[in-house]
């Protein structure tokens, strides 16, 4: 049994919350010592890269989009790539258009993964205020063309003392506060003076603790393998696409990445469904495409939970636990908030303001 040393703060899951729990922690406590329990093989959650062995390339676990409004993200985000104006093409008159107010209805339904009419008015209210005055610096895309885990993840690993990967919570024991962690490679016992932050997503964090059980809203990325930057409409590297299977485009050195949020049909064939996606690609490029290139299908079913009203009315109200000694942290722990990058870092800083 491994024994904790006093005032080591414990974090549960090592995706963006978990991670940015590190950097809070270091800065209101320095001498704490902090060790991050993540289940998984490498830190970052739901948004980090690694390399291909069939392509040999460095890729996105999912294609993200961080909007300049993001601020408590973009600290930490060193890609350089944006656009300024994000530019449409909508499929229905076959023309490009940068006006973000003709495509709030897609940008709601990116934001919250979400349809807009079933989000709740605080919800709406909340980024409304976030994007006001809609002024470039707000609206303008940032995108990683240099992968997430170097532009993004390596920021936060500073601030761990220690990483244990592969370590995946199983139970925590304890009736006020949590006196033991239990993992699949060994126990941990919490010290008096510990804290404990969890930043599992909200699966887990039920499976182990109990609570709401959330639906969830799915995602589709296909990554298609290219030898060289595809222009698209707008000569940018991001594209929004309205009335098309395609919700984006994320066009790459060499990678194209198309996500489809809120995915509700059938993938079926994958090859069929790669190709019917590239050949819309195509048709916006002018392009007749002669061979569909190598892709990449990455379906996320538990992509974000759905924040249609009713989920969101079962997001907890605040960061506090039955447990004296644990607070909450994770994108869905925001009521009224997009589950998204920058609310895993805000409900990272929430929760840290929280302990003691
Ligand atoms: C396809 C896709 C596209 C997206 N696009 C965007 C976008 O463009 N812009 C944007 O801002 N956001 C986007 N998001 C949302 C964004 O990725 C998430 O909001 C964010 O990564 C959530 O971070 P988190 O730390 O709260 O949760 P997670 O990343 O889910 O982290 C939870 C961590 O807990 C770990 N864990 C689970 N169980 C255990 C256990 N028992 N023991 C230990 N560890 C455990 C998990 O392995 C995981 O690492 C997208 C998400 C997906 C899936």
């Amino acid at each position: 049994m491994i024994r904790a040393s006093v005032q080591t703060i414990h974090i549960l899951g090592g995706g963006i919350a978990g991670l940015a729990c590190a950097y809070y922690a270091k800065q209101k406590f320095p001498q704490s010592r902090v060790i991050l329990y993540e289940a998984a093989a490498r830190p970052g959650g739901r948004a980090f890269s690694c390399r291909d062995k069939g392509w040999n390339i460095e890729l996105d676990n999912a294609a993200h989009g961080i909007l300049g409004a993001n601020r408590e993200v973009l600290r930490f985000y060193r890609g350089k790539e944006n656009v300024r104006r994000i530019p449409f093409y909508d499929f229905a008159d076959k023309k490009l258009s940068c006006n973000p107010f003709r495509f709030c209805r897609h940008i709601l339904l990116s934001v919250f993964n979400t349809p807009a009419e079933k989000i709740s008015a605080r919800c709406l209210w909340r980024v409304a205020a976030a994007l006001f005055p809609f002024m470039p610096r707000q609206t303008r895309l940032f995108y990683s063309q240099n992968n997430l885990t170097p532009d993004l993840i390596a920021s936060f690993l500073p601030y761990v003392d220690e990483l244990k990967t592969g370590w995946k919570l199983q139970q925590a024991v304890g009736e006020k506060q949590i006196e033991k962690l239990c993992f699949n490679r060994g126990e941990i016992l919490v010290g008096k003076n510990d804290k404990i932050v969890s930043a599992l997503d909200s699966r887990a964090y039920q499976r182990i603790f109990g609570g709401e059980v959330f639906d969830y809203n799915r995602i589709v990325n296909v990554f298609y393998r290219v030898s060289t930057r595809l222009w698209l409409p707008g000569e940018k590297g991001v594209l929004g696409l309205v009335n098309a299977k395609a919700d984006w485009i994320f066009a790459g050195k060499n990678t194209l990445v198309v996500t489809i949020s809120d995915f509700h049909g059938e993938i079926g064939d994958k090859t069929e469904f790669a190709r019917r996606i590239w050949l819309e690609i195509n048709a916006l490029r002018n392009q007749t495409p002669f061979f569909l290139p190598d892709y990449r299908i990455r379906d996320y079913k538990y992509a974000t939970i759905a924040q249609d009203k009713k989920n969101n009315a079962k997001r907890p109200q605040n960061c506090r636990t039955k447990y004296t000694n644990m607070v909450l942290a994770g994108d869905w722990t925001l009521k009224n908030y997009p589950c998204c990058l920058n609310g895993a870092v805000l409900s990272a800083r929430r929760a840290v303001k929280a302990l003691f």
